[in-house]
């Protein structure tokens, strides 16, 4: 099956009490037993609950992957794979992740006894140094959150696995219909469903796809143990939210890069980061391991000027101000002082990441909209 055949009906068959098309939302915390531990594979709802189940297997079919797993949030879905990991063990990622990410490593994790090196990962040699044998996890995100680096999914896979090293990756800027970590060789993908999986701004979730049966099961005790389940009710708007997914993937990378364009000509405009120009540093690792470039765009405004950055975000009108990202519609966001405004100044402009750098989340508005919007908040600067 294909990408949207896929979305449409991976996972959903027709209840089988009713034949009701939409798989129904099974709200309930127990299941009633026909004798003791005799079930229909539903006894506890934190363990196993139907709408979850199906919600799982599209997720999975839409990755390439045999085995899903949800989770109340893509927080809660790193945090269980970071429980495969014990004291002593040692993790690869990435210099420039997302924010929580690196929260949870460093102010959490690093805690239990885990050691967490933060490397840059858009030359992927640049991993060969910092291996060694308690090293168990490599994890990547690409594209980068918000300079849109991208990372040569396949490249780090060839080293992990010299050195029998799982690959986990944060697909959640790419999502499956731009991008597939398992068949480049990732062990994991991990998604923060709240974004262009769920697509509407109306859910917080995570999820977990693999293709091994060992760790699936290891990660699904995670899971049931530790206990971070999304309610059925939110499992149904995902399911729902997913059925469009390729429509709107469509039209995100349709609008994102009409809009990279305008910006890139812009006189008052510095600095644009999209993984689609020809000029980007990586964009031909983008070029190969995706399907095409995506909604999210990062620019600064010319000489840096955060007053100017400031009154454009306060002058949009069709653009919303706000943090979160990947749903129908566009939202504009300062990175220094929303999203990374826990990263030191020093370290930030290090980065790129400059006082006047913004962030768009292109949605699926009519581009004419989104351009004459721009347009007139440019004009107030
Ligand atoms: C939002 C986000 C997360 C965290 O997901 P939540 O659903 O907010 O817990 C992780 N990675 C990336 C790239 C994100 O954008």
């Amino acid at each position: 099956m294909k990408f949207g055949t896929k979305a449409v009906h991976a996972g959903v068959k027709p209840d089988p009490t009713t034949g009701a098309i939409m798989t129904p939302i099974y709200q309930t915390s127990t299941y009633v037993q026909e004798s003791p531990a005799k079930h229909k594979g539903y006894a506890y709802a934190r363990g196993a609950n139907p709408t979850r189940d199906a919600l799982q297997a599209s997720i999975a079919a839409l990755e390439g992957g045999k085995f899903g797993l949800c989770f109340s949030s893509g927080m809660g879905a790193t945090d269980a794979v970071i429980r495969l990991l014990s004291p002593g063990d040692e993790v690869i990622t990435s210099n420039d992740l997302y924010g929580g990410s690196y929260r949870m490593f460093r102010r959490i994790y690093e805690r239990f006894g885990i050691k967490f090196h933060f490397l840059d990962l858009t030359h992927s040699e640049n991993i060969i140094p910092y291996v060694n044998e308690k090293t168990k996890l490599l994890w990547l995100e690409t594209p980068t959150n918000p300079l849109m680096n991208i990372v040569d999914i396949a490249a780090c896979v060839e080293i992990a696995k010299e050195h029998d090293i799982r690959v986990a990756v944060d697909n959640t800027f790419a999502s499956p219909y731009l991008q597939n970590p398992l068949s480049l060789g990732a062990d994991i993908v991990m998604h923060s469903v709240t974004k262009y999986l769920g697509g509407h701004s109306d859910v917080i979730m995570g999820a977990l796809v693999t293709n091994d049966e060992n760790l699936y099961r290891e990660l699904a005790f995670i899971l049931n143990s530790c206990g971070a389940v999304p309610g059925p009710q939110d499992c149904f708007l995902v399911l729902r939210g997913i059925k469009t997914l390729h429509l709107r993937m469509e039209r995100h990378c349709a609008n994102g890069r009409e809009i990279a364009q305008y910006l890139k000509q812009h006189p008052k405009v510095g600095k644009v980061y999209w993984p689609g120009f020809e000029d980007h540093p990586n964009h031909d690792v983008a070029r190969r391991q995706m399907r095409d470039f995506g909604g999210m765009i990062s620019f600064t405004v010319k000489d840096d000027n955060q007053e100017k950055a400031i009154k454009l975000m306060e002058s949009v009108k069709v653009f919303s101000l706000a943090e979160s990202l990947g749903g129908v519609e566009s939202l504009i966001n300062h990175p220094a002082s929303m999203t990374h405004a826990s990263v030191p100044r020093e370290d930030r402009i290090k980065s790129g990441l400059v006082d006047s750098l913004i962030r768009l989340s292109v949605g699926i508005e009519d581009i004419e909209d989104l351009l004459a919007d721009l347009d007139q908040a440019f004009q107030k600067i």
